[in-house]
C-alpha cells in the first residue's frame, strides 16, 4: 500500500515536471501573440478613423496575458524545475493558475470576440485548445474544460446561429469536451498500468532478493559443510590445512607450533569384534572429546583421516607433553569396551607429537611426516602412550634436537 502511494506521488511529480516544460512553451507563445496582438490594437486606436467598441478592454485583457506569461518565463526556468515531495503543491499550484488564467482570459476575448464582432478569432480557438488538451492530464483541469467550452459553444450559438462563423468556433470547441476525456481515460489506464507493473516488478525483486539471501546462506553452509567431517563433525583434513596457511601467512618470523597425531590403538579389531556402526560411535565419541580439550587449551583439532585425529597447538613442548597425558587419560576414561585390545579393557590412544619453529607450509608438513613417525615409534613400543620429537629448521633442512 504504502508501495503504491509512493509509486502515485513519483507519477505525479513526473506529470507536474513534464506540464511545466510544456507550460513554458505555451507562454512564449502566448507572450508574443499577445504582444502583436496589443500592438495591432493600438496602431487601431491611434491610427483607425473609427475606433472599434471594446479595444482598449482588448488591449487591457492581452497586456495583462503578456505579463502573466512573462513572468511564468521569468520565475519558471527550465533549469530551476525540480519538483520535489516538498515543493510539489507549489509547482501544481503555478501550473493549474496559469491553465485557469489562460484559459479564462482566452475565453473571455472568444466571447467578446462572438458578441461584438459576430466572429471568433481562429487563434484563440486553436489556443484553448491546446491549453486543454494539455491541462486535462491535470486532474483538476478537467473542470475549467468542461465549464469554459460549454460557455463559448453556447455564446456562439446564441450570437451567431448556425451561421459558418459559429462553425468555425463550435466544432473545434465542442471537439475538446470528448478529446479530454479521452485523454484523461488514457493517463488514469496508463498510470494503473504503470502503478501494477511496478508492484509486480517490486515484488519480483523481493523475491530475487530473498532468494539471493537463500542462495548465499546455502553456499555458506556448503563451504562450511565441505571443510567438515562428516561423521565427526570436525575439521576435515582441508580444513586443517586452511588454518595452517592461514597461521603461517599471519607470521613472517618463526612461530612455534606442536602437533600431535592421535591414533586409536587396535581399531581394527574393534570394528571387527563389535562392527561398523560401534566403530563410529566410538570415533565419534573421541573426536568429540578431542575437540573439547582443543577448544580449552586453545588448540585446534580436526580429523586426519580414518581413526587418526591431529591436533595443533601454539603451547611450549612442556604444556603440550601434559596435554597429550590429559588426552590418554580422558580417552581411557570414556570407558568405550575394547575386548580385543592387547592393551587396556577399553579404547587407548596413541600420540606422536613433533614440536618445532615453524615459518612456511613446507616447514608445516615435514613436521606432520615427524610427528607420524612419533606416532610409529609410540605404535611400535607400547601403544597408550605418547612419544616427541623436537626438532629445528635451518632453511628447508630439519635437524633433531
Ligand atoms: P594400530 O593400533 O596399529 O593403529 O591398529 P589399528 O587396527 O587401529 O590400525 P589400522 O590402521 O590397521 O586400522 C585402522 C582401522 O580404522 C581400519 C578401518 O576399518 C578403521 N576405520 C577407519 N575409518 C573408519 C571409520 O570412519 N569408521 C569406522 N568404523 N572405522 C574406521
Ligand atoms: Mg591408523
Ligand atoms: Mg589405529
Amino acid at each position: 500500500m504504502e508501495n503504491q502511494e509512493n509509486l502515485a506521488l513519483s507519477l505525479r511529480k513526473e506529470m507536474i515536471q513534464l506540464n511545466l516544460k510544456r507550460m513554458r512553451t505555451v507562454a512564449w507563445t502566448l507572450m508574443y501573440i499577445s504582444a502583436i496582438i496589443t500592438f495591432i490594437h493600438f496602431g487601431e486606436v491611434f491610427f483607425s478613423k473609427e475606433e472599434r467598441v471594446m479595444v482598449p478592454t482588448y488591449i487591457a485583457i492581452h497586456t495583462v496575458m503578456f505579463y502573466i506569461n512573462l513572468a511564468v518565463l521569468l520565475f519558471v526556468k527550465d533549469k530551476r524545475i525540480h519538483v520535489s515531495s516538498i515543493n510539489i503543491r507549489k509547482y501544481e499550484y503555478i501550473l493549474l493558475g496559469y491553465l485557469y488564467m489562460t484559459i479564462l482570459l482566452i475565453t473571455g476575448i472568444t466571447v467578446m470576440d462572438v458578441f461584438y464582432f459576430n466572429h471568433a478569432a481562429l487563434y484563440e480557438v486553436f489556443f484553448l485548445v491546446i491549453c486543454t488538451v494539455f491541462a486535462v492530464s491535470l486532474r483538476k483541469m478537467i473542470w475549467a474544460v468542461l465549464i469554459t467550452v460549454p460557455i463559448i459553444l453556447l455564446s456562439s450559438f446564441l450570437n451567431l446561429g448556425m451561421t459558418g462563423e459559429s462553425i468555425k468556433v463550435m466544432l473545434p470547441m465542442s471537439l475538446i469536451v470528448p478529446i479530454g476525456l479521452i485523454i484523461q481515460y488514457r493517463i488514469n489506464k496508463m498510470q494503473k498500468q504503470f502503478i501494477k507493473e511496478h508492484i509486480l516488478l517490486a515484488e519480483e525483486m523481493t523475491k530475487s532478493q530473498q532468494l539471493s539471501k537463500l542462495l548465499a546462506e546455502k553456499n555458506s553452509e556448503l563451504t562450511e559443510q565441505a571443510l567438515r567431517d562428516s561423521l565427526t563433525n570436525l575439521p576435515n583434513r582441508r580444513a586443517f590445512n586452511n588454518r595452517l596457511e592461514q597461521i603461517v601467512q599471519q607470521h613472517n618470523k618463526p612461530k612455534a607450533l606442536t602437533f600431535m597425531i592421535i591414533d586409536i590403538d587396535f581399531f581394527k579389531n574393534f570394528n571387527d569384534y563389535y562392527g561398523h556402526l560401534h566403530g563410529d560411535a566410538a570415533l565419534i565419541k573421541v573426536a568429540g572429546l578431542l575437540d573439547e580439550i582443543a577448544i580449552k587449551y586453545n588448540a585446534f583439532a580436526a580429523r586426519w583421516g580414518g581413526e587418526e585425529f591431529v591436533i595443533v597447538s601454539q603451547h611450549a613442548q612442556r604444556f603440550a607433553e601434559h596435554v597429550c597425558e590429559e588426552i590418554l587419560e580422558e580417552v581411557r576414561n570414556l570407558k568405550i569396551r575394547h575386548e580385543h585390545s592387547p592393551v587396556a579393557d577399553v579404547v587407548t590412544v596413541s600420540i606422536g607429537m613433533c614440536h618445532a619453529k615453524v615459518l612456511n607450509l613446507q616447514h608445516i608438513h615435514t613436521c606432520c611426516e615427524i610427528a607420524d613417525q612419533a606416532l610409529y615409534t609410540v605404535k611400535q613400543n607400547n601403544r597408550n602412550h605418547f612419544h616427541v620429537k623436537t626438532v629445528v629448521f635451518e632453511g628447508e633442512r630439519c635437524l633433531p634436537v
